[in-house]
């Protein structure tokens, strides 16, 4: 803790050393230009009504997802929530958010859990209401698997408690969608009428996703 008061702050994104210490958590001069420059990303999955990244996954939006997962994961999960609610489309956050379920085996290290922590950060920022819905049953990571392989099995997701009329996924990146749109069918099943999903980062729908993606 002391170190990192002593230390001189440092961009969350690329790790630059910052020259004027920022506010609040904070990136430097070209990151942040990257991301005013960057136009949010809609993404795509059967059972949701829409989907929204503040980010294309690649860049400072790679970088922050990465950070997100190994970093300093408290400080970039509140950048990350203010990204994803200042890009959010009106009226989104008014539904209940549901953070989309780590893998069993994550979910036992509290502090691994990205997805919870940008839902917990949003929460704080925005006063939505939120409900933790789902649950991941099977034990196999997405990471290190190739899109075709997501695709054919997708995670095995269902729901916990009631699930909200309106409910909003929270996640840190998609990528084919599968896993979005698991806990998507999981939540209608148990009673949800309307799914939209906002993640912090998104690979573009008509990009090709190159196989052996590091990421869910
Ligand atoms: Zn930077």
């Amino acid at each position: 803790m002391l170190l990192g008061l002593l230390a001189p702050p440092r961009c969350l994104s690329c790790r630059a050393p910052l020259v004027r210490a920022a506010a609040g958590p904070g990136l430097c001069g070209p990151c942040a230009a990257a991301v005013e420059r960057s136009s949010p990303v809609a993404f795509r999955a059967d059972a949701i009504d829409g989907g929204i990244a503040p980010l294309p996954y690649e860049g400072t939006g790679r970088r922050l997802v990465a950070a997100l997962k190994f970093g300093r994961l408290a400080v970039v999960a509140e950048l990350g929530a203010t990204l994803i609610a200042d890009r959010a489309p009106a009226g989104w956050l008014e539904a209940t958010i549901v953070p989309v379920p780590a893998a069993p085996l994550r979910a036992r290290r509290r502090g691994l859990d990205p997805a919870w922590e940008l839902a917990s950060a949003l929460v704080g920022q925005t006063g939505a209401a939120a409900a933790p819905a789902l649950r991941r049953r099977d034990r196999r990571h997405q990471r290190g698997r190739s899109r075709a392989e997501r695709l054919a099995r997708p995670p095995v997701v269902d729901a916990v408690a009631d699930a909200p009329r309106r409910a909003l996924l929270i996640d840190d990146v998609v990528t084919t969608g599968a896993t979005i749109d698991a806990c998507a069918r999981a939540l209608r099943l148990a009673g949800s009428v309307e799914v939209r999903a906002l993640a912090l980062a998104a690979v573009p729908p008509r990009r090709a996703v190159g196989d052996r993606e590091p990421a869910p």
